[in-house]
């Protein structure tokens, strides 16, 4: 089975939310959620020395996120009504609107945080890889809209070995040790890792999803 996947550069990314907004119109969401979310990731210090003079730690990244169609999605196995499946031929984590009952079961249990219940809709939402446009052989929407190529998608296997430096995890993002995610991000020199304590995330309001009415 071919596992599709998203490569991520964070060396080039800027931030400027071109790929969530190019989602978010594609897919016609409402201002409350989003399928892909920037992560503003800040943190470090200033020290001032003996004779003066100052030193920083500080460091800001950003990363762009999805769903990351994991290997081992805790989405997947938890769905009380697997309504959420892995497509067999493309490895894409697909959502059935048919079974779903609007549980939030999948939100909780992903570690990404990323399924969202829609509650006008009782449906869970999230990310499908753009399935319709790949059927048409056109890339998802937010791979085409990224300014910088900050972004690729296809064969995860294909992703990595193109992009050897490129790691499966990076803060703010969790572990991808639960999950086994299928993304390849290549860390920009300011990177940290899953889990790291020295950094906050600087627009949490801006990424949480919130399980309210689409408009
Ligand atoms: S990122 Fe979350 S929602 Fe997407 S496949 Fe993995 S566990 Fe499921
Ligand atoms: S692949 Fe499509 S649905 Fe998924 S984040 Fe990109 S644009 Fe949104
Ligand atoms: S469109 Fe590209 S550069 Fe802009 S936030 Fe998204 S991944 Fe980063």
């Amino acid at each position: 089975m071919t596992q599709y996947g998203f490569y991520f550069d964070s060396t080039r990314c800027t931030g400027c939310r071109t790929c969530e907004m190019a989602c978010k119109d594609y897919n016609d969401l409402p201002v409350t959620y989003a399928y892909r979310r920037v992560y503003d990731y800040e943190g470090g210090d200033w020290t001032t020395g003996d004779d003066g003079t100052a030193t920083t730690t500080a460091f800001a990244y950003h990363v762009s996120a999805a769903c990351n169609h994991c290997a081992m999605p805790a989405c997947v196995a938890k769905c009380p009504q697997g309504a959420l499946e892995k497509d067999p031929d493309t490895g894409l984590v697909l959502h059935d609107d048919e079974k779903c009952i609007g549980c939030s079961t999948c939100v909780k249990s992903c570690p990404y945080e990323v399924p969202v219940v829609d509650i006008e809709l009782m449906k869970s939402r999230k990310c499908d890889g753009c399935a319709s446009r790949l059927a048409e052989d056109k890339r998802p929407i937010c791979v085409e809209a990224c300014p910088l190529r900050a972004l690729e998608f296809g064969d995860i296997e294909e992703l990595r070995a193109a992009h050897p430096d490129a790691v499966d995890g990076i803060a703010p993002l969790a572990s991808p040790d639960e999950t086994q995610p299928s993304i390849a991000i290549l860390p920009c020199p300011a990177a940290k890792e899953p889990g790291d304590t020295t950094g906050v995330v600087a627009n949490p309001k801006e990424v949480a999803n919130t399980s309210e009415a689409s408009e």
